[in-house]
């Protein structure tokens, strides 16, 4: 019998697709994966359609349509006041997913060390086995996820070749601050290092949280590759439009690797990107206030319902310690979650899955609820989740 690649034999089933198989299985209300269950601002879509009925149906230029990347050159300046060649700098990739793999492999040579910070978004470190690229760990550390400088400082040497920095941080929330991001980038200058930054929730802030773009600070605009993507600022995640900024160099490399995994990007959806990148600053302004809104409503349910809660400064996320309000019998995350799928009929995401595996036991009393739902959802969820303690007697 043929089997598959050691490559990804050890992989398993991503925990979202688990957790919606789960909450399927048990007619659960999912706060588990972070996809919105409303759509699109409708001039969007609408965007689209017409791209569709207007002849946007076949291949666009591999780094995207020249419209889609001023769009995103002057989004980078109306936001962070970066200046960009939408001619040199930018590349239009499937999603940050596609773009994060296709950095990697366009960046970093097999046996280079990249910095991670821990937890890590479940997609980078089977990018770089996949790239044979070695993971170099960094742990953030509750209630307010910062790292330990030392141990940051230690994980720079002569192999390491980028680090990627995730702010707005999924899953705990954590925006870096101007300081901390400052201090790694005085890293990256020492040591010749690469930041790659995610910054996909970079419109979602809190409680006048600032996202600092690490590509302004001095001395990052030739080193950093900054990946932000449509999903979640416009509540599309099925689109998987992504991008890649970055001085000319990096974005090459990006190019080159890219043309070889996809090569380009479903030209209608590029097209309504467009669209969506030059939205009026209310458009921004809505969407944070909105978020701001089921974000509080959701921390004072899950206090109220007797969590433990890590406050989130940015992210579709809510990370808690449910250690005061399980039964007993629950001993790690990955039981949890399945105990209240089953038995609460509300689901979210045990972040263990954003550890690697030695240090799993640092998310043992954790777990991960997703805001981008609607009201009805978030209300059905809380009625749920306020018979907890009844139900785990
Ligand atoms: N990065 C982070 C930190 C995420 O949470 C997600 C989840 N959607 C992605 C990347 C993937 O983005 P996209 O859907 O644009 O590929
Ligand atoms: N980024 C989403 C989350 O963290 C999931 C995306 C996916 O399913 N890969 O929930």
């Amino acid at each position: 019998m043929p089997q598959m690649a050691q490559r990804v034999a050890g992989f398993g089933t991503t925990i979202f697709s688990e957790i919606n198989g789960l909450a399927r299985q048990y007619n659960a209300v999912n706060l588990g994966q972070g996809a919105p269950d409303f759509d699109g601002p409708p001039e969007v879509i609408k965007a689209a359609v017409e791209a569709l009925n207007g002849g946007f149906n076949q291949y666009p230029p591999g780094a995207g349509i020249l419209k889609t990347r001023e769009a995103i050159a002057a989004h980078a300046k109306r936001f962070y006041g970066q200046e960009v060649d939408p001619n040199t700098e930018i590349a239009v990739l499937s999603g940050a997913t596609e773009t994060m793999f296709a950095t990697i492999l366009g960046l970093c040579d097999g046996g280079d060390e990249v910095i991670v910070f821990q937890p890590v978004y479940d997609s980078y470190v089977p990018n770089m086995v996949m790239a044979g690229v070695h993971p170099r760990y960094v742990t953030l550390r509750a209630p307010d996820w910062s790292f330990d400088p030392v141990e940051l400082t230690e994980a720079f040497n002569t192999h390491t070749k980028a680090i990627i920095i995730n702010t707005p941080h999924n899953p705990t929330g954590k925006v870096f601050t101007r300081e901390e991001l400052t201090y790694i980038a005085d890293l990256c200058q020492q040591w010749n290092v690469i930041a790659i930054t995610d910054e996909v929730y970079e419109h979602i802030l809190y409680d006048g949280a600032v996202h600092t773009r690490m590509a302004t600070l001095p001395g990052m605009e030739n080193r950093t590759l900054t990946i932000s993507s449509l999903g979640k600022t416009f509540s599309v995640t099925g689109w998987k439009v992504g991008w890649a900024i970055g001085a000319p160099e990096l974005i090459t490399g990006v190019n080159r690797s890219h043309q070889f995994i996809t090569f380009t990007v479903a030209s209608p959806l590029q097209a309504a990107a467009a669209n969506a990148l030059t939205l009026p600053d209310s458009y921004f302004t809505t969407l944070q206030a909105t978020y701001q809104a089921r974000r509080d409503y959701m921390i004072g349910a899950l206090r109220e319902a007797g969590f433990e809660v890590f406050t989130p400064q940015g992210s579709y996320f809510i990370m808690v310690d449910w250690l005061g309000v399980a039964p007993g019998t629950v001993e790690d995350d990955v039981q949890f979650a399945k105990w209240l799928i089953s038995e609460v009929g509300v689901a979210c995401i045990p972040p263990s899955a954003f550890y690697r595996e030695e240090d799993r036991y640092q998310a043992r009393t954790l777990a991960r609820f997703a805001v981008c739902k609607q009201d009805a959802t978030l209300q059905a969820a809380v009625e749920r989740l306020t018979k907890i303690g009844a139900k785990a007697k």
